[in-house]
């Protein structure tokens, strides 16, 4: 059986690279293992730029939850959040809102276990260790259920997570399911891995990205736009619309020239 035919919170696999781990590494943080790092320097070898889609990923994070926030949104749930790392939701969200509330998902568990140190004593913030392919896992968890009114708008963040969601677990019907808890005036944020405008190089460089996911035991599938544009379909979609992450509001000009621009796509919407 792969770990993604399993589901819940991972168990603690030192041996084996987690993607959050390796995440990790590439933005430079320190919460990663060796064999992490031997897996990381392996892709980053055969697929130079796969630091450069972590940092426009995480660009885009910082934008879009200002953006949320701009618009009112004071609370959010933010699915396959990551291991803690230099710009999180709540700090971005509690330097502009100082109550803002932010739950934190991520079935990775020194993901898990280091976002716990990190809030503690923060009663505005929480993390959940579930598995977010089980929603009521984390729409029903204690945690959510405390910080979290569904009767208000919430900002639903999956960033950088659905590439890891196969078709086998029905993505759409997962968004929907997230949506359908949301009130009017809420948002939701995606980004997800892309290829399909990318110069031949680096789509054969996708390929062997996603192949060596698989060795890890963690999969990454590959969308194109429409799919990604789907599941906001019945929202009102936000200006610029699905976009490649440097070009959804845009605050640095250096980002639209990074090579790996056409490699990552974000957007977000507004449920009427
Ligand atoms: N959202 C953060 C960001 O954009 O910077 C982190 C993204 S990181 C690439 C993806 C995270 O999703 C990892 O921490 C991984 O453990 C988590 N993840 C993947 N599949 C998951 C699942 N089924 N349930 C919970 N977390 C999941």
């Amino acid at each position: 059986m792969t770990a993604e035919a399993e589901y819940g919170p991972k168990e603690l696999q030192l041996d084996i690279p987690s993607a959050a781990r390796a995440y990790d590494y590439f933005l430079g943080g320190a919460h990663n293992f060796e064999a992490d790092r031997a897996f990381a320097e392996q892709v980053r070898a055969m697929v130079p730029w796969v630091p450069d889609v972590a940092k426009l990923n995480r660009s885009f994070l910082r934008r879009v939850v200002g953006y949320l926030l701009d618009q009112g949104i004071d609370q959010f749930l933010d699915l396959g959040s990551g291991i803690p790392t230099v710009g999180n939701v709540h700090e971005i969200a509690q330097q502009r809102v100082p109550d803002a509330r932010v739950v934190y998902v991520d079935y990775e568990p020194v993901a898990y276990k280091y976002a716990r140190t990190l809030l503690a004593g923060d009663p505005n913030t929480a993390i959940i260790q579930a598995d977010v392919r089980d929603p009521l896992a984390v729409l029903d968890a204690p945690e959510t259920r405390e910080l979290i009114d569904f009767s208000r708008p919430v900002g639903l963040l999956m960033v950088g997570l659905l590439l890891f969601i196969g078709p086998q677990d029905n993505p759409a019907e997962l968004v929907r399911t997230y949506r359908d808890r949301l009130a009017p005036g809420s948002y939701l944020a995606i980004s997800h891995i892309a290829d399909e405008h990318a110069p031949e190089e680096l789509r054969a460089q996708v390929a062997t990205l996603v192949a060596a996911y698989a060795q890890a035991n963690e999969h990454v599938y590959v969308r194109e736009r429409t799919e990604i544009e789907s599941w906001f379909d019945g929202m009102e979609m936000v200006e610029p619309g699905v976009v490649f992450l440097p070009d959804w509001r845009s605050e640095s000009p250096d980002e639209a020239q990074n090579v790996a621009r056409p490699l990552g796509y974000g957007g977000a919407a507004r449920l009427p």
